[in-house]
């Protein structure tokens, strides 16, 4: 039976996965907003959408309150990559915050399901491997990369005390990392940064001894979890693991890459940022068992999708959003 079409907002809808979302969406003929301030992302990203009658795109910042009639929300709005969400880390935990509010809000007066995007960076420099849910995570409270880390837990504090107080209809979604068409070539994360320097022929930027591991998810896989579990039933409100097991050290990544752009570029050693987790793993059973979800999609082959992708582009059509890249 076709399912019945909604009005859906989805934040931070023109970026990398977000606009995957969208399309996704408006594809299932659902009535989709994209609401974007566009720091991260460019229009481009979801322009052929536009011309779809069940599109709408308005440029917003989701720290500022907005009036909408929806029936769910996708809350994505956030700068992602640790360049990006650094650059200007009060800011980050305030889109964290204020955007979580906001959408808390607007879903509670909507009688609207939301979800939150929250991701692995709760775990911080995990004790325990691989991550299930009940992890409670290892932090630090006032490092680099707390903006977002401790501003992604809020959040889930946020959404989690909308459910128990007003009977929010929330789920929370805990991503780990993931790579695909459509990543910003400079956002100075290690998919892009390493695909772009093995195109251009630069040296590969390698920090640490390249020892430290994450495991990576393709994009399409991903927004299929994101969807499934705001499909799920209601008590399920998570948080729920999202990630693919596929656990690769950053060295093997660079000689990955380099092996699948023929590139004869070399890989050369830069100090590891501070606070940068040693591994990072997604224990998935939950997802398997509430969502009937897993990754279909390993490295290698989303991998050749994402290098064939930054073949096509311009990378003169982007914009930097920051100096760090
Ligand atoms: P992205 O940077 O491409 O997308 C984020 C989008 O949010 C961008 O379009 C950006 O312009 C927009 N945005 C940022 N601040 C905003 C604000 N104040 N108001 C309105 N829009 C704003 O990153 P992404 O990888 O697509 O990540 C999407 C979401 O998924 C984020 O919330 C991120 O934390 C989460 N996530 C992603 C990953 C990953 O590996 N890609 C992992 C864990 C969690
Ligand atoms: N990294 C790297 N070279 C780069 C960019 C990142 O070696 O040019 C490393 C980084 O130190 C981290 C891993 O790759 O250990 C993943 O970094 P990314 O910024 O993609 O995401 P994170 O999981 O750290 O948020």
């Amino acid at each position: 039976m076709p399912t019945q079409s909604q009005r859906i907002l989805v934040t931070g809808g023109a970026g990398f996965l977000g606009s995957h979302l969208c399309e996704r969406l408006v594809d299932a003929r659902h009535d989709v907003i994209c609401l974007d301030n566009f720091f991260t992302s460019q229009k481009a990203n979801v322009s052929h959408l536009l011309e779809r009658p069940n599109f709408e795109l308005i440029r917003h910042d989701v720290t500022v309150p907005i009036w909408l009639e929806v029936d769910q929300i996708y809350n994505l709005a956030c700068p992602a990559a640790p360049g990006h969400y650094q650059y200007n880390p009060i800011k980050t935990i305030k889109t964290s915050l204020s955007g979580a509010i906001n959408v808390l809000g607007m879903a509670k007066r909507c009688g609207a399901k939301v979800l939150q995007a929250s991701t692995s960076e709760v775990y911080g420099n995990p004790a325990v491997h691989p991550q299930p849910e009940s992890y409670t995570g290892n932090v630090n409270p006032i490092g680099p990369r707390a903006c977002y880390d401790e501003g992604k837990r809020a959040a889930e504090t946020l959404f989690a005390d909308y459910h128990r107080m007003h009977r929010t209809n929330v789920r929370i979604v805990r991503i780990f990392n993931t790579y695909g068409p459509r990543m910003h070539p400079f956002d100075g994360r290690v998919v892009s940064n390493f695909i772009r320097q093995a195109l251009r022929g630069e040296d590969l930027t390698l920090f640490g001894d390249g020892s430290q591991t994450r495991s990576f998810c393709y994009r399409d896989d991903l927004v299929e979890g994101i969807i499934r579990m705001m499909a799920a039933p209601d008590e399920l409100i998570g948080p729920i693991n999202l990630g693919n097991p596929g656990e690769f050290s950053m060295l093997q990544l660079a000689q990955e890459i380099l092996d699948l752009t023929e590139s004869d570029s070399q890989i050369t050693y830069r100090p590891l940022p501070p606070d940068d987790p040693q591994k990072r793993q997604p224990d998935i059973t939950l997802a398997r068992q509430h969502l009937d979800w897993q990754p279909s999609i390993q490295l290698r082959e989303g991998l050749k999708a994402t290098i064939r992708w930054f073949r096509s582009i311009n990378f003169e059509d982007f914009r930097p959003p920051t100096p760090n890249y």
